[in-house]
This record gives C-alpha cells, sequence and structure tokens, in this order.
C-alpha cells in the first residue's frame, strides 16, 4: 500500500455551493465534479416535491410531506430552506456542521435563495453560479431537451434572467460553453479554495506549529527585520 504523504496543514471543511439556471448544464458539471472529487459529500435535500423516475429517496432528496417539512422547519433543522417552484426545499444543517468541523468539503446543489441564505449563515461557504455561454443557448439547449412547450420554455427563459440578476451574491461564476473545460474551471476553484491559508486550523510544519494567528516572538523579529 502507497503511504499517504504527511500533511502540513489540518484544515476546516469548505461547504460549495452550485446554482444555475434552468438548461445551464448544472448537473453535468456537477457530475464530471464529483468524478474529479469523490471525496466531496453531497448534501442532500429535503423536498415536498413528488420523487420522479431514477431518484432514489436519501441519496436524490429526503421526498417528505408538507407536515413532515414543516416539523423539521420548526425544530431548526434546516440551515436555510425555499420555496422553489410549487414546493419546498431544505437543506439539513447538521452535515454542514459535521463537514466543517470535521474537514470534510459538502456540495450543495441549491437555488439563488437558498444560495444567498447559506452565504449569511456559513461566510466561508464558496458560491459558484453556472452560466450558459448566452441566452440564446440556454434558450436552443432549453428547446432541444423537446420535454416543454413554448410557454414553459418563455417562463424558464424569465426565470434565468432573474436568477442571473443574483449572481453578485456568488464568489464564482463559470460558463458552461464546453463541459470538459467547465469542469476544469470548476476543480480549479476547489483546488485554490482548499488551499486557502485562512481555512487552516492547524499548522503541522515547524516552526509554525503553534496555532494559527500565534505568531512567534521570533517570527515577528525575523517580519520586522525584513521590511
Ligand atoms: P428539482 O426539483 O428540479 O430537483 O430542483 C429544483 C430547484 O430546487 C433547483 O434549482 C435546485 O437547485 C433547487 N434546490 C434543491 N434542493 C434545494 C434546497 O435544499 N434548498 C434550496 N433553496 N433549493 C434547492
Amino acid at each position: 500500500m502507497k503511504a499517504r504523504a504527511p500533511q502540513l496543514a489540518k484544515r476546516q471543511g469548505i461547504i460549495f455551493i452550485l446554482s444555475a439556471p434552468s438548461g445551464a448544464g448544472k448537473t453535468t458539471l456537477y457530475n464530471g465534479l464529483r468524478k474529479g472529487y469523490p471525496d466531496i459529500q453531497l448534501s442532500v435535500s429535503c423536498t415536498t416535491r413528488k420523487q420522479r423516475r431514477g431518484e432514489v429517496a436519501g441519496r436524490d432528496y429526503r421526498f417528505l410531506s408538507g407536515r413532515q417539512f414543516d416539523a423539521l422547519k420548526e425544530r431548526g433543522e434546516f440551515a436555510e430552506w425555499a420555496q422553489v417552484h410549487d414546493y419546498f426545499y431544505g437543506t439539513p444543517c447538521q452535515p454542514l456542521d459535521r463537514a466543517v468541523k470535521s474537514g470534510y468539503d459538502i456540495l450543495l446543489d441549491i437555488d439563488v435563495q437558498g444560495a444567498k441564505k447559506i452565504k449569511s449563515v456559513y461566510p466561508q461557504a464558496v458560491a459558484v453560479f453556472v452560466l450558459p455561454p448566452s441566452m440564446a443557448e440556454l434558450e436552443r439547449r432549453l428547446s432541444a431537451r423537446g420535454t416543454d412547450d413554448r410557454q414553459v420554455i418563455r417562463r424558464r427563459l424569465a426565470n434565468a434572467r432573474g436568477e442571473m440578476q443574483q449572481i453578485i451574491h456568488y464568489d464564482y461564476f463559470v460558463v458552461n460553453r464546453d463541459v470538459e473545460q467547465a469542469v476544469r474551471v470548476l476543480s480549479g476553484i476547489v483546488e485554490a479554495e482548499r488551499s486557502r491559508v485562512s481555512r487552516v486550523t492547524e499548522w503541522r510544519i515547524e516552526p509554525l506549529r503553534a496555532q494559527r494567528g500565534q505568531v512567534s516572538h521570533e517570527q515577528r523579529n525575523q517580519t520586522s527585520r525584513s521590511r
């Protein structure tokens, strides 16, 4: 067995949020990212919408009745919840807290309302918005699905414009023109965020073994001498 390289730093887990207007190709990017980073956990939301064919309860969502959803909401078990289209969706807070504390990263596929709320509760969360290359291309992709009529497509496009106005609340955007390229950009964001010094809770290198923020007398002297 290959020996694991000693880690020089211990860090907090990262909450990654991925949002996109319908048709921007979020699911494809999400799956692409997961292939490269199988260690990133997925947050399983609760929803009052019906289970779709191919979906697995407990893996894709926890499917709840309105009453069950309200009970969890009242017990404060959601980090955020929102009404999206005609149904309710909520992100359970326990897995998020656990991930941050234990140093695991967790990925949330939530809408713009949820992203804004999560960023207010967990300011270190990283919010990424997936953009289509253009509105014309988004319309083309929605039409190519062949599942929606003109009126539904028009509504989705209007919703997309509204959601895209919310991009100012996000940290990054990824344009999904080409899937491979977009996954590369997304992976770059993951790598950069994993390398943030401010997320390190403990250094394991001499002479930085002290907790972050506790600069030794010797280091302080060195810094002032080099100015
Ligand atoms: P769908 O029903 O098609 O799976 O998801 C509809 C929308 O709800 C998507 O934009 C998805 O990102 C969003 N969504 C899924 N889970 C949650 C959640 O827990 N909270 C919020 N705010 N949105 C969610």
